[in-house]
C-alpha cells in the first residue's frame, strides 16, 4: 500500500504519538507519583522490559506511514534514559515526522539542551508548578528548588529550542502560584500552559474539588492582565490559547476536565513497556512489544495498529463530563507520560 492508501485505512486521523521512554523519575510530584506509593519498595521496570531505541525507531517509522507527524518523548523523566539525543537523532530522520518534542521536569536540560537541539529536537515542555522555592520542594517531594529547572528553561531557549512551561494547578496546593507563574512567564516571553489537575491513574487521590478550572484561572489572571483569544492552529490542538494584549506571548489552558476535547483527539500513546494506549485514561494497553519482538513484518504490525485504532471508542473526558465514569484500572501518568 502506498502511504496515502494506508492513511485512508484509518477511520479517524492519528497524527500525534507520545512515547514514554522510561517509567522512572527523579521527582515524586504529589499529583503524579506520590512518594508514599512510589517508594523504595516500588518495582520499576527492569531495563530489558523497556522498548529499546531500535524498537522505538522501528515503531515510529510504522506510525509515520499511518500519518503521525508529531512525536513527543516523555516518561517518567525522559532525560533519565541514557543517550536520549541518539534516539532523537534517529527519529528526526524518519520521513513524515515534522516535529519532535520532549516533556521534562527540566533538571537535566542545562546539561543536554544543546545536544538535543543538534540531534533534531524542536521543542521542550518544562514542568514547573511554583515560583516559590519551598512550595516547589514540597510539590516535587525531592526537596529540589526552582533554580535547576529555571536554568534548564533558559538553557533550552539559549540552545534554540521552542520552550513551553507546564503548570498543573491543584486547589489547596499551588493556587497561590497562578499569578506569580504568569508574571514570570510574561516577563520572560515564555509560553505558559495551565493544566487542569486530572484523574489519571489511581494513586494521586484525585477529587473534582481539587480541580482549578480554566475559567477560574482566567478570571484570576484577568484581574491583572488583558487577553486576546487566539484561533486553533490545527485540528486536534489541545490547548485553548490566549495572547497577552499587545504582545506575542501566549498563555494556554489544557481543559481536559472542564471542557473535554475527545471528539478531536488524534493522539496515541506508547508506554515505556511497549503497550499502545488509545486514550490517556484507558487502562487497557495493547501489547505491541511482543509484536515487535516476534518475526512479524512491518506491514503486519501496521495492520495490527490499524485494527486497534479503528476499534477505538475512547471518550473518557467527555464521559466524565457526562457523569458516566469508572475510576478503576486506569493507567498511571508516570507510566504513560501525559
Ligand atoms: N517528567 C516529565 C515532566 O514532569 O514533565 C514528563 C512526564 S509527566 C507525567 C508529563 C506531564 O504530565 C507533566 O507536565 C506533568 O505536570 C503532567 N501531569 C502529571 N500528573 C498530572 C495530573 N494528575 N494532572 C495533570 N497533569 C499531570
Ligand atoms: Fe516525575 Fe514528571 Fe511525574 Fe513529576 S510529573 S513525578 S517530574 S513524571
Ligand atoms: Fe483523547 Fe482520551 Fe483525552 Fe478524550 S480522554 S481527549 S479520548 S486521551
Amino acid at each position: 500500500m502506498d502511504p496515502i492508501k494506508v492513511t485512508d485505512a484509518l477511520e479517524r486521523p492519528l497524527r500525534d504519538l507520545r512515547i514514554s521512554v522510561i517509567d522512572r523519575c527523579n521527582f515524586r510530584c504529589q499529583y503524579c507519583m506520590p512518594a508514599e506509593i512510589f517508594n523504595e519498595s516500588f518495582k520499576f521496570l527492569p531495563r530489558e522490559e523497556l522498548l529499546s531505541y531500535e524498537e522505538i525507531e522501528r515503531l515510529a517509522k510504522i506510525f509515520a506511514v499511518l500519518g503521525v507527524k508529531k512525536i513527543r518523548l516523555t516518561g517518567g523523566e525522559p532525560l533519565l534514559r541514557k543517550n536520549l539525543p541518539y534516539l532523537v537523532s534517529q527519529l528526526s530522520k524518519i520521513d513524515g515526522i515534522e516535529d519532535i518534542g520532549l516533556t521534562t521536569n527540566g533538571i537535566f536540560l542545562k546539561k543536554y539542551s544543546k545536544e538535543l537541539k543538534e540531534a533534531g529536537l524542536n521543542r521542550v515542555n518544562v514542568s514547573l508548578d511554583s515560583m516559590d522555592d519551598e512550595l516547589f520542594k514540597k510539590i516535587n517531594g525531592r526537596n529540589v528548588g526552582t533554580k535547576p529547572v529555571l536554568e534548564g528553561i533558559f538553557a533550552a531557549r539559549e540552545a534554540g529550542l521552542g520552550v513551553k512551561v507546564n503548570m498543573v494547578a491543584k486547589k489547596g496546593l499551588n493556587d497561590s502560584q497562578i499569578l506569580p507563574m504568569a508574571r514570570f512567564c510574561k516577563e520572560e516571553g515564555l509560553q505558559l500552559r495551565y493544566i487542569e489537575f486530572m484523574d489519571v491513574g489511581s494513586t494521586n487521590g484525585w477529587h473534582l474539588d481539587n480541580v482549578i478550572t480554566k475559567n477560574d484561572i482566567l478570571a484570576l489572571l484577568q484581574q491583572e492582565f488583558e487577553f486576546e483569544p487566539m484561533e486553533q492552529d490545527y485540528f486536534g490542538e489541545v490547548a485553548q490559547r490566549y495572547r497577552y494584549a499587545g504582545t506575542d506571548t501566549e498563555v494556554g489552558f489544557i481543559t481536559s476536565v472542564s471542557e473535554s476535547f475527545c471528539g478531536s483527539c488524534t493522539r496515541a500513546r506508547l508506554s515505556a513497556k511497549g503497550d499502545l494506549y488509545t486514550c490517556l485514561f484507558n487502562g487497557n494497553g495493547h501489547d505491541i512489544k511482543s509484536l515487535v519482538r516476534s518475526d512479524l513484518s512491518d506491514e503486519a504490525i501496521r495492520n495490527h495498529i490499524i485494527e486497534i485504532w479503528n476499534h477505538r471508542r475512547d471518550r473518557y473526558s467527555d464521559e466524565r463530563t457526562e457523569g458516566k465514569i469508572k475510576h478503576d484500572g486506569k493507567i498511571e501518568m508516570s507510566y504513560i507520560g501525559g
